[in-house]
């Protein structure tokens, strides 16, 4: 590989050096992520901030000619070390890529640079009575380009799916440089293989994003979220699927275990009931009429499933405590010990308690503080272990007991990742939960699209 040096000369011939930092104090801040548990093993030898699809085309054939690794990069808060720099090379920030190129109130798409914030896009398509589900949790930060690389998902899932569904078509630069359409602007295509669901999930692997037509749909009317608690994990999963059953279609039922509960009203009080094991958090979205009916249906169905203090929220104020208070539950854990780590494992619906229980146990025996939130209308849940990442002690027993909840992830019919994706962090896990020959194919497809390795290097895989 060529030298930083000589891979900075290279790179100031193509872009201007007000696009380029090369300090080691600089290229510190862009070799971590979000991730507490991966740090680099190198710090990249330059970050760049292209300005254009040209730029991009021309840095990646730089690249591609001198086998020099590049990493892209958006907000950098995922969970799994996707951008993690390991090999050095450069790391290929968005944020100057970051206008919404269109919005087509009457098609409902739009049409963004990779670099624009989820919650911008949402705020400027809901002006105009549109809407795109797709939350990552930290919208006001991350960026389409990562979202599309990760399929995020987040709390709107069971009713509305993940970024996977609201891609239509994508401009790609590929690790040669060359420029891939996929897709287009229509709501169906079946024209050829689709490409475009390939290199959503490939966590930067395949291919940059570098445009992307987005799929819109009409913002609900109105929406009033529900709280309800329970004095078991059985009780609050078996409700659930009661409230399926009942055929109410919330767009959103989260969760929450008793240490979650306990953490967010330790650091953020917000009035929760301290003293149940469970509580569930369920939105509903539709017309006014609409949801009038089913907060009524809902609190019944509740009821019969044992639920207790069942609140819906009436004002805005009531809606943003309750949502608050779930959203606060990671930043709640931060402040248990020195670190937080969190992890998004999936189970179909009707294994949820077992995995819930089991997490607890397993984290029991471990000695480690865990508190559990969760999608469970996806049966998705996320155990957040507070620790102190520095206790060799207490590390071991993070490591083991992240590999036994793996193990009853999958013998309960469950997989690794959700939506946080494998990046680095996970690789080593993957053929616990992927089949052999599926595997295989994946890496060939790597490594027909990336023959050199160059393009997020040692993630997945
Ligand atoms: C507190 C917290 C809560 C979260 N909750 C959720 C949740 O509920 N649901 C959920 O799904 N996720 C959640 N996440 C993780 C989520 O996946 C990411 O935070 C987010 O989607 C990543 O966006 P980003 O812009 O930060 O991407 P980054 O972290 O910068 O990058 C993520 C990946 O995308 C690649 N990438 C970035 N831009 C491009 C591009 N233009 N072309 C190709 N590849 C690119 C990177 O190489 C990397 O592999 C949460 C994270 C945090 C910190």
């Amino acid at each position: 590989m060529l030298t930083k040096n000589k891979i900075e000369t290279g790179l100031k011939k193509l872009l201007p050096d007000s696009n380029i930092l090369s300090s080691i104090e600089e290229c510190y801040v862009y070799s971590q992520d979000g991730t507490n548990t991966g740090k680099s093993k190198k710090l990249p030898d330059i970050v760049v901030f292209p300005e254009s699809v040209e730029e991009i085309q021309k840095i990646m054939k730089f690249a591609n000619k001198h086998s020099v690794p590049v990493t892209c990069r958006g907000a950098g808060t995922n969970l799994i070390g996707a951008c993690l720099p390991n090999f050095g090379g450069i790391v290929m920030n968005f944020s100057k890529m970051n206008r919404i190129l269109d919005i087509n109130k009457t098609d409902m798409t739009a049409v963004v640079q990779p670099g624009v914030v989820v919650g911008e896009l949402q705020k400027k398509v809901e002006e105009i009575g549109l809407f795109f589900p797709p939350d990552p949790s930290n919208l006001r930060v991350s960026t389409i380009g990562g979202a599309i690389a990760q399929s995020a998902g987040g709390p709107k899932t069971f009713k509305y799916g993940t970024t996977k569904d609201y891609i239509l078509g994508l401009k790609i630069v590929l690790p040669d440089g060359s420029l891939m359409i996929t897709g287009g602007q229509t709501i169906k295509n079946a024209t050829g293989y689709p490409l475009t669901q390939l290199f959503i999930g490939s966590e930067g692997t395949l291919g940059i994003v570098v445009e992307a037509t987005l799929k819109l749909i009409p913002k609900p009317e109105a929406s009033r979220v529900m709280m309800a608690y329970f004095d078991s994990i059985e009780e609050a999963t078996l409700s659930v699927n009661n409230i399926i059953d009942s055929k109410i279609f919330p767009s959103t039922i989260d969760f929450m275990d008793n240490n979650s509960i306990n953490t967010v009203e330790k650091f953020y009080p917000a009035g929760l009931m301290t003293d149940k094991t469970a509580a569930l958090i369920i939105e509903i979205d539709g017309t006014y009429e609409s949801i009038q009916q089913d907060g009524e249906k809902l609190k019944e169905v509740l009821k019969e499933s044992n639920a207790v203090n069942i609140t819906l929220s009436n004002t805005k104020d009531e809606y943003d405590r309750i949502w608050t208070a779930r959203r606060s539950s990671f930043a709640a854990t931060a402040k248990l010990r020195p670190d937080v780590v969190t992890d998004d494992v999936i189970v179909p619906r009707s294994k949820l308690s077992q995995l819930i229980k089991g997490i607890n146990n397993i984290c029991a025996k471990y000695n480690l503080e865990t508190c559990i939130v969760g999608h469970v209308g996806d049966g998705n849940v996320h155990p957040q272990i507070a620790l102190n990442l520095d206790d060799l002690t207490e590390y071991k027993n993070y490591l083991l007991a992240k590999e036994e909840i793996y193990r009853l992830t999958i013998n309960l019919g469950g997989t690794l990742s959700a939506e946080h994706g494998i990046g680095a962090e996970k690789k080593k896990y993957i053929p616990m939960a992927v089949d052999s020959n599926a595997l295989d194919y994946m890496k060939k497809i790597k490594h027909l699209f990336d023959p050199k390795n160059i393009l997020n290097p040692g993630k997945i895989f």
